[in-house]
C-alpha cells in the first residue's frame, strides 16, 4: 500500500469517497478546474449497470461468438457523432481556459517533441500469447517496443515469454486478475484479489497496470496496488462498459508519485471488430489530432484481435507512417511515466527559476517551456524558443 497517495490536501477530489489528489498539464488554476472537473465526471460515471454486472456474472458460461454478437448488437445500437474518438468536449474548455493569449507551462515532451508515441496491448487468451510474437516482430522492425499486459490468473504464462520479452526491450505489465469482468464488484473482492496481483507484478517485473475492460476504480488501484502507473482510463470511449473519458490527452499525477496514461486511440476490438471497420483511417484521423495539439498517442491493441494477415498488414502500415515522422517520441509507457514524474519536479523549479530550466535535462531530454494557448476549439503547445532546443 502506497499510503503517500493518499492525501487530505486542498485539491483533493471531493467526489463519492474519492480520496485522491490529482495534477495535470498545468497548474494554472482555470485549467486545473477543467482536467479536474472530466475526472471527477469520469470517476463518478465510472459505475457498471445491473445490466453489465449481471452480464459479467453470467460470462463465464456465455460463449465467445454469443458475447461478440451481443457486443455488435449493443454497439450498431448506439447514437454516437461521427468524430466520436475525439475528445472534443474537454479540449475546447481547455482551449477556452487557455485562452488565445496562452500561459506558460512546461512542454509535455522531452526536447519540445510534438507528441508522444506508447505502444501497448492486452493479451486476453492464450492463443493471443501464441500470437504476441507475430506483433513484436512488426514492431521491432519499424524500431519501436512496447508493453504486454498479461492476465496472472487465466492463462499459463512461462518464464521463457517474460525473460524473452524483456530480453528484447518489451515491456510487461499486469493485466488485472482474472479477467472475468468482477475486479471492482466490491471493495472486499478487490481486496482479495490485490496481493495476488502485487505479487504478480514482482514476477513479472512489472511497474504498469491496466484493469480488464478498463473498468476502473482509481481510489483502489492507487491505494492498494503496487504500480507506478495505471493505463485503465482513456481520454473518450462511448463504446465500453463503463463509457465516459477523463478528457486529458497528457498523462497526469494522482498524488505525489502515480501517473495515469490514458489511451488516446480507439481500441482495435471497438474499430475492427465491434464496429467493421477494415482500415485505419479513424486512427490516422486521431493520430492527426493528437499531434496537433501536442498530445499522447497511445495505442491499445490485442494480439487476439490483430489475429489475420490484413489486419497486422495495417499495423504494419500504421508504424511505418509513425515511424517517418520525425516530430515524435516513441517510448515504453514505463518511462512516460518516469518522464511525467521528473517533469512534474520541475515544474515546481519551473516556478522557482525559469532562466535555467530549459538547460535542465532529464534521461530523456530537455525541458522546454512552451505557450499552452485556445486556437479555435482546439490547443497549441508551442515551445517558446526553439533556438535553446
Ligand atoms: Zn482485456
Amino acid at each position: 500500500m502506497k499510503g503517500s497517495r493518499l492525501l487530505a490536501g486542498q485539491n483533493q477530489l471531493d467526489n463519492n469517497s474519492l480520496q485522491i489528489e490529482a495534477s495535470f498539464l498545468s497548474r494554472e488554476p482555470h485549467v486545473h478546474e477543467v482536467f479536474q472537473q472530466a475526472l471527477v465526471d469520469d470517476i463518478a460515471n465510472a459505475k457498471l449497470s445491473w445490466k453489465f454486472k449481471l452480464y459479467y456474472r453470467l460470462r463465464w458460461m456465455i460463449p465467445v461468438f454469443v458475447r461478440q454478437l451481443l457486443q455488435r448488437s449493443r454497439n450498431s445500437g448506439f447514437e454516437v457523432p461521427a468524430d466520436w474518438f475525439l475528445p472534443n468536449v474537454a479540449i475546447k474548455r481547455l482551449a477556452n481556459a487557455a485562452s488565445e493569449e496562452g500561459i506558460e507551462i512546461l512542454h509535455p515532451w522531452p526536447d519540445g517533441k510534438q507528441f508522444a508515441f506508447v505502444l501497448t496491448h492486452d493479451v486476453e487468451t492464450k492463443i493471443g500469447v501464441s500470437l504476441i510474437d507475430k506483433m513484436a516482430k512488426i514492431e521491432e522492425k519499424h524500431g519501436f517496443r512496447s508493453s504486454w499486459n498479461l492476465i496472472p490468473k487465466k492463462y499459463k504464462i512461462q518464464q521463457s515469454l517474460l525473460e524473452d520479452l524483456h530480453a528484447r526491450g518489451f515491456e510487461v505489465g499486469v493485466h488485472g486478475y482474472n479477467h472475468d469482468g468482477r475486479l471492482f464488484e466490491s471493495k472486499k473482492k478487490f481486496l482479495g484479489r490485490s496481493n495476488f496481483i502485487n505479487d504478480s507484478a514482482e514476477r513479472f517485473r512489472a511497474t504498469g497496470f491496466r484493469a480488464p475492460m478498463v473498468h476502473r476504480d482509481l481510489d483502489l488501484i492507487v491505494e492498494h496496488l503496487d504500480f507506478n502507473y495505471d493505463a485503465s482510463c482513456f481520454d473518450v470511449d462511448p463504446f465500453q462498459a463503463m463509457a465516459g473519458g477523463v478528457g486529458s490527452i497528457w498523462p497526469f499525477m494522482i498524488g505525489s508519485d502515480f501517473v495515469e496514461l490514458p489511451y488516446t486511440m480507439p481500441q482495435d476490438h471497438t474499430l475492427f471488430v465491434s464496429l467493421g471497420h477494415t482500415d485505419t483511417s479513424i486512427w490516422e484521423q486521431k493520430f492527426a489530432f493528437l499531434k496537433r495539439n501536442c498530445g499522447m498517442v497511445l495505442l491499445l491493441t490485442h494480439p487476439d484481435y490483430m489475429d489475420t494477415q490484413s489486419k497486422l498488414d495495417m499495423y504494419d502500415r500504421f508504424l511505418g507512417k509513425i515511424r517517418d515522422d520525425d516530430h515524435g517520441w516513441a517510448a515504453l509507457p514505463c518511462d512516460v511515466a518516469k518522464w511525467w514524474v521528473e517533469r512534474e519536479r520541475a515544474v515546481t523549479r519551473f516556478k522557482a527559476d525559469k532562466e535555467t530550466m530549459a538547460e535542465q535535462v532529464s534521461e530523456f531530454g530537455k525541458f522546454a517551456i512552451s505557450s499552452f494557448r485556445g486556437e479555435g476549439a482546439e490547443v497549441r503547445i508551442q515551445p517558446i524558443d526553439s533556438t535553446r532546443q
